[in-house]
């Protein structure tokens, strides 16, 4: 299209296919309310766009780690129910609270933070307690839980907070079979009738990720928090099913310089590449500062025009080579996809296959100057 005319390389996102999603997850979770996940810059999509456009398609809330994408959200005008959900001693609790960002705690000095906040404020902070159950990272451990509810319990009758929440975070919702999840659903559910006990009366209870969204319905509980089926890409690549979900990315270069090359001769730094007959080569400029891998190096997948090929040699900074094969009537200019969706040549899938990586990486590393084009 005209816009990415100038362009050496660029990030096509597909907004239509992110609200497909979206009300795709939604029918998949009908009882329940849906966060959509939008942090890492909603996971190297665009934070504001993938926010507006996921809350027009109907998420009733956004989720991110920091609060410094929580507070960029709030300070851009959206006003949709948000959870906040890392943060150190020294962040920024008076910024959330007087934003209304719903903040996560995990031990007590969190909540007691957030509570001076408050006070400070002279609001009530909402919060969602988070329980372990077995991922072995955020999270109350063990008797750490009995301890951060009743802790929270004493500043809720103050009126500093609000527990809203309780939540968890699967460790292998992505293996459909294995025994630790309906183990960690088991405990959460424990966790939260212990926390009942004690009295606290969440609106949400969640802890269903994109893979336990699609494939867990036990999981659903109040809310479920997707992220990367938002994004289009299957949280369970090994199961053929693609849950009618549409891939938002498609990363596309121009070709810089297109020319000819005799058999034998090596290919950028290393020379791990040479060709076995003459051919014609091409030059593309994205590299590893674009979040192009490194060991993409000969293997990734690419798609010029009708030729299905692969990057040849290694890949720089800001550039790589594909071989175009003899006779290529290439021209600098063409466009090259490297990924996007499976109609147009490979998925961030095939990459993350061919880099040893997951999906997730693929997109979320697409670096800075890599403009994204909202279609
Ligand atoms: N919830 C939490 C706490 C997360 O950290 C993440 C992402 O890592 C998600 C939900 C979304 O996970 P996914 O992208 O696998 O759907």
């Amino acid at each position: 299209t005209d816009a990415t005319a100038g362009l050496t390389v660029w990030a096509e996102i597909d907004l239509d296919a992110l609200q497909h999603n979206v009300r795709t997850l939604r029918a998949r979770a009908a009882q329940s309310q849906l966060m959509a996940v939008v942090k890492a810059d909603g996971y190297g999509h665009g934070l504001l766009p993938v926010a507006r456009a996921a809350v027009a398609a109907g998420a009733d809330w956004l989720g991110v780690a920091q609060l410094a994408e929580a507070i960029g959200l709030r300070d851009a005008g959206v006003a949709t129910r948000l959870l906040s959900w890392l943060c150190v001693p020294a962040s920024d609790f008076a910024g959330a609270v007087r934003r209304d960002i719903d903040l996560s705690a995990s031990a007590p000095w969190t909540l007691d933070a957030v509570a001076a906040a408050a006070r400070a404020e002279g609001r009530t902070a909402r919060v969602h307690l988070k329980v372990d159950t077995g991922l072995g990272r955020g999270g109350a451990f063990g008797a750490g839980w009995p301890t951060l509810v009743e802790h929270a319990r004493r500043l809720e009758a103050e009126g500093a907070i609000s527990v809203v929440g309780l939540w968890t975070h699967f460790a292998m919702a992505d293996a459909p079979e294995h025994p630790t999840v309906l183990a960690q659903q088991d405990t959460f559910f424990e966790a939260v009738a212990m926390a009942e006990r004690a009295g606290v009366r969440p609106e949400v209870r969640h802890l269903a990720n994109s893979a336990a969204t699609l494939v867990h319905p036990s999981a659903h509980a109040d809310l479920v928090r997707p992220g990367i089926a938002v994004y289009g890409l299957s949280p369970v690549p090994q199961v053929a099913d693609d849950f009618g979900l549409k891939p938002v990315m498609t990363l596309r270069a121009r070709l810089a310089l297109v020319k000819q090359w005799p058999a034998g001769r090596g290919i950028s730094y290393g020379h791990v590449y040479a060709p076995e007959s003459d051919t014609v080569v091409g030059l593309v400029p994205a590299g590893y500062a674009d979040g192009i891998p490194r060991n993409a190096t000969n293997v990734a997948p690419l798609q010029v025009g009708d030729l299905s090929t692969r990057i040849a040699g290694r890949v720089c900074m800001d550039q790589f080579v594909v071989d175009l094969g003899p006779g290529s009537s290439a021209a600098a200019g063409d466009v090259v996809t490297l990924f996007g969706k499976p109609e147009d040549g490979p998925t961030a899938q095939d990459w993350a296959a061919a880099t040893d990586t997951i999906s997730y990486e693929i997109v979320t590393r697409i670096g800075a100057r890599v403009p994204r084009v909202w279609l």
